[in-house]
């Protein structure tokens, strides 16, 4: 589904992605961690092409992220067609970043009825079912302001999934919320998993990554320094910088 192949990205003289390689299969959870500024947002950024990649490629189900292939050469997709690529790609934030002024409703049905074009009575119906399978039904004429922090991370999540995205991006999705909320949020994430999203998690949950995780990618300094099971490589971590990273969020 994700294929990073050496993805380099820097900012002026300072290089953030030192050559990325990896792949996510289809319907895997994928969680990837590492030390404040190794480059996880920056890579999840460069996925959904928020980012420019400065050297190496990436494909999202089997397409060239931000670009078209003809021979050697490499041309930039138009802004229309960057932005169909991301229609495809729900990310949720570790900061929910809900419309304040729209109930948790509104929120979910936005971009179907503004990007997609679809009729508001559909897409509120689907709303709907899309806030029962978060928990939230009863909360759809909520604002933001007037849910927790769990829940409005609830519905960022059903307003990602409204544009039937087949790749889910999760930057740090509990990490700004309480820890007696945190657990809402990730039986939702476990439920898309086992209903078979393709998933890729920034987190520091690893009790979320041994039980739920695919894959683990640890990152530090903006490479891959070590990758493999979950549970495998959070129980007998391989390298000295994962042991002392472990060590600290364990
Ligand atoms: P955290 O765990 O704190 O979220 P991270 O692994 O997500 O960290 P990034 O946010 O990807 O790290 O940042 C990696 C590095 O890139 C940091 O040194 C950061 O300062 C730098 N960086 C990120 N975005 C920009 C930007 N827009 N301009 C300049 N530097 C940036
Ligand atoms: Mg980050």
């Amino acid at each position: 589904m994700v294929r990073a192949e050496q993805v380099h990205k820097s900012y002026g003289l300072i290089e953030v992605l030192k050559g990325i390689d990896l792949e996510v299969r289809s319907g895997e959870v994928f969680v990837l961690v590492g030390p404040s500024g190794s480059g996880k947002s920056t890579f999840l950024r460069c996925i959904n092409h928020l980012e420019k990649i400065n050297a190496g490629r990436l494909w999202v189900d089997g397409d060239l992220v931000g670009y078209r292939q003809k021979g050697e050469r490499l041309y930039e997709l138009k802004d229309s067609e960057v932005a169909r690529q991301r229609r495809d790609i729900g990310m949720v934030f570790q900061h929910f970043n809900l419309f304040p002024h729209m109930t948790a409703l509104e929120n979910v049905i936005e971009a179907p009825v503004q990007v997609k074009g679809e009729s508001r009575a559909d897409a509120k119906a689907r709303g709907m079912a899309l806030l029962e399978r978060v928990g939230l039904a009863e909360k759809a004429k909520n604002y933001p302001s007037q849910l927790s922090g769990g829940q409005q991370q609830r519905v960022a999540i059903a307003r990602a999934l409204a544009m039937e995205p087949k790749l889910m991006l999760f930057d740090e999705p509990t990490s700004a919320l309480d820890p007696e909320l945190v657990g809402e949020v990730l039986d939702v994430m476990r439920g898309l998993a086992d209903e078979g999203m393709t998933m890729i998690v920034v987190t520091h949950e690893m009790g979320f990554a041994r039980e739920v995780g695919d894959a683990l990618v640890f990152m530090d300094g903006g490479v891959v320094v070590e990758s493999g099971n979950p549970r495998e490589v959070l129980t007998n971590p391989q390298h000295e910088r994962t042991r002392s990273f472990l060590s600290k969020v364990l």
